[in-house]
């Protein structure tokens, strides 16, 4: 058994927890009843005061940074506003209005074991998903004679570290995720029922990566950066076709407004493509040896034969390897903020983030890469949502030509 620890909270036995209720704002220590919903886990409260019934999320994950009590239908809800349409909203409409969908579950590695701690992984954001399995590593170095049950959807459990003893594999699309999964809290339950003690896991959202080794999770070596120089120039764009690259003020509101409208989104991602295909031949015409790949989600229009075309729209297991390896020979990786960089910029050596402006505050959200702090200032830029071609090659350029200065700068001995 595992003493009490900060990063877990106890399930059972469960002490309760105190609370206030958002009806007659009554405080009050309550057991409550828990609900497992899918990305949230609630405990559903009948006050003392009042009588009348509410809710309140269980610190995990988001809803850590973001807690929400609410009454029935939702009503009542006091949580910070900017996590309301994203996080909450879909709560609140599984809860209530029984958007759930049903779940094929794959259970691996049940065992007899009397105590289990719950990492509960399941999220429709695939860096959410990436990033609470980093815990995975943290728990099981910290509690290794605990059993660990491992949550995590169909998409991303090839992630799952392998002394992960089990592994409960959910076969629901991802985006699907945000509705909730029906069947999710019966199975804890009756899980629950063989176990003595339980405990679950805060699933924190982005831990400190010089504690852990994210190659338990992607089974990559990283780039080398001793090799910088000695290897041919590797730059890969990290390409989506829902988060889209748009340098002119005019494509990014005719884009907002083909959105509203459910309009057909494959003129912009042409548009993306041309301009992939300036910043690579500006790169070219600077460091003609330099190799340029494109990969992540989608397949909309041919690149030209000077950029290995990588992208899939639906990528196997074969193909998330083949991402992995390919970003670990990158020097740089060139993506949108959103289009899925945490996994190459953990393995890449550099990284251009192209920020939209409305994605300030979740600055380095998107970022994995652990380097000490002048080679992270060097290798890591950030450009703003309008940066052309010739602003990204530049960068790019530079860092390939003068990243060697700084890397011998730095490792001359004193
Ligand atoms: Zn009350």
């Amino acid at each position: 058994m595992v003493a009490s620890h900060e990063d877990l909270i106890p399930l059972k036995p469960w002490g309760g927890t105190d609370v206030t209720c958002p009806l007659c704002g009554t405080e009050q220590s309550s057991h409550g009843e828990f609900i497992f919903q899918g990305i949230h886990i609630v405990a559903k409260h009948t006050c003392l005061q009042c009588g009348q019934p509410f809710y309140t999320t269980l610190p995990t994950g988001h809803d850590m940074l973001y807690p929400a009590t609410f009454t029935e239908q939702g009503s009542h809800l006091n949580c910070e506003q900017s996590a309301i349409s994203w996080l909450i909203e879909p709560l609140l409409e599984s809860l209530f209005r029984e958007t759930a969908v049903t779940a094929s579950i794959t259970k691996k590695g049940q065992s007899t074991a009397e105590d289990a701690i719950i990492l509960n992984c399941l999220d429709n954001v695939y860096g959410h998903v990436f990033t609470k399995m980093w815990n995975a590593v943290v728990l099981r170095r910290k509690h290794p004679d605990v059993h660990l049950i491992v949550l995590v959807p169909r998409a991303l459990a090839w992630l799952v570290p392998d002394d992960v003893p089990e592994v409960w594999v959910f076969d629901v699309p991802l985006k699907e995720l945000r509705r909730g999964i029906a069947n999710l809290d019966t199975e804890i339950k009756s899980r629950m029922e063989s176990l003595t003690n339980v405990w679950l896991s805060k699933a924190y959202t982005h831990l400190d990566l010089e504690t852990i080794d994210l190659k338990k999770l992607h089974r990559t070596e990283p780039f080398d950066l001793s090799r910088f120089s000695s290897l041919k120039p590797t730059i890969t764009f990290v390409l989506r076709e829902d988060r889209l690259w748009q340098p002119t003020r005019l494509e990014y509101f005719l884009f907002l407004v083909a959105t509203k409208f459910k309009l057909s989104r494959s003129l912009f991602v042409w548009m993306q493509n041309r301009r992939v295909v300036r910043t690579a031949r500006k790169i070219l015409r600077a460091l003609p040896n330099a190799e340029l790949f494109a990969a992540g989600l989608g397949a909309t229009g041919k690149l030209p034969a000077f950029i290995h075309d990588r992208r899939k729209r639906e990528p196997t297991l074969t193909d998330e390897t083949t991402w992995c390896q390919l970003y670990a020979r990158s020097h740089i990786v060139i993506g949108i903020h959103g289009s899925n960089m945490l996994l190459p910029t953990a393995l890449s050596a550099g990284f251009i983030a192209i920020m939209p402006r409305h994605k300030i505050r979740h600055m380095a959200e998107d970022i994995a890469m652990v380097k000490p702090s002048r080679f992270l200032l060097f290798l890591g830029r950030h450009v703003d949502q309008y940066a052309g071609p010739d602003l990204v090659s530049r960068h790019a350029v530079s860092m390939i030509r003068y990243f060697p200065y700084v890397y011998k700068n730095a490792t001359q001995g004193i």
